[in-house]
């Protein structure tokens, strides 16, 4: 029976860093709010956005820390043309893999994030036969919850989740799949590791030599 590989997106298949800064900062400012420093943000990426705006903003009712993740959002959407490069290889990768898995994508951003995000990198989004964006569920990333509507949806058990933070390790594992971290996001490998990966790899760009 063929198994499950479900992908993380931003920093996973494509380097999304420079596309949230500035749709995160343009966002912040547009409601008043200060920027943010570069670091600062990188360090947050993986949480879902209305989340990491409450850590950076505590005093936000989560009403408008929604309202200023929707805000970004659509700019995010407008400018992914612009900012968003595939990873290295990710695009080969996927199509090898495909021949052998069934593939996912499981990502916290919306629908129309992901649209916008896969078209600028020239990834076929019909490559995967679910996409879970973040209106589909109530408990985003590192809740197992996306993971097991996949599990339900393609009706597979078994498999891998591949991603480049701890949130999308901590998914996988409580859902029960193997899981794969990758270093072509902000976390470092010694971040990665206390989660216990099966394997952590550079990039995706190496997975079929691993998993075909
Ligand atoms: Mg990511």
């Amino acid at each position: 029976m063929q198994e499950l590989i479900c992908f993380d997106m931003d920093n996973t298949l494509v380097y999304a860093n420079k596309l949230h800064i500035i749709a995160y900062n343009r966002a912040f400012i547009k409601n008043g709010l200060p920027p943010v420093n570069e670091e600062k943000l990188k360090s947050l990426f993986g949480i879902i956005g209305y989340k990491l705006i409450k850590i950076l903003f505590p005093k936000l009712k989560i009403k408008d820390a929604k309202k200023i993740q929707k805000d970004h959002n659509k700019i995010a959407v407008k400018l992914a043309e612009k900012y968003i490069k595939p990873v290295k290889g990710a695009k080969t990768a996927l199509k090898k893999l495909r021949k052998k898995y069934i593939l996912a994508l499981i990502t916290n951003c919306s629908k129309e994030e992901v649209n916008a995000i896969l078209k600028a990198a020239g990834i076929e989004k019909n490559i995967f036969k679910v996409i879970v964006s973040n209106e589909m569920i109530k408990r985003p990333k590192p809740a197992p919850d996306p993971v097991i509507y996949v599990i339900k949806k393609v009706g597979v058990k078994k498999g891998y989740m591949v991603g480049d933070t701890i949130y999308d390790i901590k998914a996988g594992k409580k859902a029960r799949l193997k899981t794969i971290g990758v270093l072509t996001g902000n976390q470092p490998e010694k971040i990665l590791k206390k989660e216990k990966p099966n394997i952590i790899l550079k990039s995706v760009a190496e997975l079929p030599k691993y998993l075909c």
